[in-house]
């Protein structure tokens, strides 16, 4: 009997968009059952991957699916860490957005009208190109999609001194429960009429609707950047630099951190001739007019030598390119280094980084655990990995139990369990210690609000 509702389901899609955009043949149902996250995760292989090509055709699949019960995965690029776009359910469909890959820049208005599978990179290439700028840089942006980057409010090394995705999301179109279509926002900066829904949805893990439009915001290109690179000889003296530079008067636009085990990761996975023998390294942009720069890089040297680190500028964009590829590195580096890896994204208040990173260090020592932190120091947003041995099952339970007290840390000193991965589904368990009872109960019901079946990806971000 399901057989033949399931059957039915995928049929009235195929009819409903053209048997083109709906694929069932077992070969792409199962290479569209995974996505990028290390550890493994509930999947199942759905019915079915759809490829709209147009908002009409998101708005027809939403309506047969709510109909026909069908779940709904949405997916960019496949490049999510928890789990995001996997298919929990054999009867639901993968909603591929690669097709809905167009764009068109408003050079006056300073906004874009963006379709959800538009790569974050050409998109990028092609604004700069016009003199404007969108900031929002995952370390994935050569191949995540916008789509992709909006459900999970992505960020990335600009976004210390720019902002996250949410910043520049000026508005939404988006399909909800029973295929009804809901815009939000415009392409203004000020609009404060009713809530905010544009900023709900993203981040929302398409978990709310699918995104088949958005309006972005675009600033003007930074005519000028330059780079410098911190080398500390102890890991607390990090925490203080950060906060000496950020309340310096300076605002670099990106600030990123690499321990000892990092530096090492990617020298030995494409060296770039960074020292091994150093405890941690800041890698330090700034940008703005050519004065601004030269005065901000003098300014952080003046800093960093008082507090008696050494510091160098890159003397060139291609040194510079070097030193950020290297830290773009850092996530095949690290696969490297052991066949297992948990890589949390937690975030601090800055005050308290000088005081947790060594106590992040205690938690791997406790557990005897090989532990790399690397991450957007500037925000407080560090990526903590537990390396492991696949094979050694008792080692990754440690892992796991590892991560508890992680996650536990990070929420003793108010701070966040996730600053850009997305809860999906490996951090479930972890959301309700941040919200509480209240505030989950808050999550639940605005879920069931906007899909009320629980269609969009079920089982991600909350537990119904
Ligand atoms: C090497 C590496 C480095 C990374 N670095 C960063 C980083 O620096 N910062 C960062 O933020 N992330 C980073 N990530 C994580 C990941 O790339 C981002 O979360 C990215 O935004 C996901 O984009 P995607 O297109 O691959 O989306 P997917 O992984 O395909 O999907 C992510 C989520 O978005 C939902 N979704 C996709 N499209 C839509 C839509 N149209 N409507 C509704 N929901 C939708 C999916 O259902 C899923 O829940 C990294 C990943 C890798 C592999």
């Amino acid at each position: 009997m399901f057989g033949v509702l399931k059957r039915n389901g995928i049929d009235r899609l195929s009819k409903a968009l053209g048997s083109e955009k709906v694929n069932t043949s077992i070969v792409e149902r199962k290479l569209y059952s995974y996505d990028a996250t290390p550890i493994p995760v509930e999947r199942e292989v759905p019915s079915a991957v759809v490829f709209p090509e147009s908002k009409e055709d998101v708005q027809k699949l939403v309506e047969v699916c709510y109909e026909e019960n069908i779940p709904i995965f949405a997916r960019g690029a496949g490049s999510g860490l928890t789990g995001g776009a996997v298919p929990t359910s054999s009867k639901g469909v993968v909603v591929s957005f690669e097709r809905m890959n167009r764009f068109e820049v408003n050079v006056d208005n300073t906004t874009a009208t963006v379709q959800p599978g538009v790569v974050t990179y050409e998109f990028q290439q092609h604004v700069e190109k016009l003199g404007l700028f969108y900031p929002p840089d995952p370390s994935s942006f050569k191949y995540s999609t916008i789509g992709g980057n909006i459900a999970e409010n992505a960020g990335g090394p600009r976004c210390l001194k720019y902002g996250v995705t949410r910043e520049y999301v000026l508005g939404i179109e988006a399909v909800i429960k029973e295929g009804k279509t809901i815009r939000t926002g415009n392409p203004v900066i000020k609009d404060v009429a009713g809530y905010d829904i544009t900023k709900l949805f993203v981040g929302s893990e398409g978990t709310l609707g699918l995104v088949s439009e958005a309006t972005l915001k675009l600033i003007p290109k930074p005519p000028k950047r330059a780079t410098a690179l911190a080398l500390f000889e102890r890991l607390e003296d990090v925490g203080s630099a950060v906060t000496r530079i950020m309340t310096g008067g300076i605002f670099p636009s990106a600030l990123e951190f690499m321990d000892r085990d990092a530096i090492r990761a990617v020298e030995d996975f494409k060296p770039v001739g960074l020292p091994r023998d150093v405890e941690a390294l800041l890698l330090i942009e700034v940008d703005g007019s050519e004065g601004a720069v030269r005065e901000q890089i003098k300014q952080i040297e003046d800093v960093l030598s008082s507090m008696g680190v050494k510091v160098k500028t890159a003397q060139s964009e291609e040194e510079a390119q070097k030193l950020w590829t290297a830290r773009k590195n850092l996530g095949p580096a690290l696969g490297n280094l052991k066949s297992g890896k948990i890589n949390e994204d937690i975030v601090f208040p800055r005050i308290y980084l000088a005081e947790a990173l060594p106590r992040l260090r205690e938690i791997a020592k406790r557990y005897d655990l090989m532990m790399v932190i690397f991450g957007h120091i500037g925000d407080g947003n560090l990526h903590v990995n537990f390396l492991y041995d696949k094979a050694n099952k008792e080692e990754e339970e440690r892992a796991e139990r590892a991560v508890d007290e992680v996650f536990e840390l990070a929420l003793s000193y108010h701070g966040s369990i996730t600053g850009e991965h997305g809860v999906g589904l490996t951090k479930r368990k972890f959301l309700k210690w941040q919200f509480g009872e209240t505030g989950y109960e808050l999550l639940k019901g605005i879920k069931l609000l906007f899909d009320p079946k629980n269609l969009f990806n079920p089982g991600k971000v909350i537990e119904l």
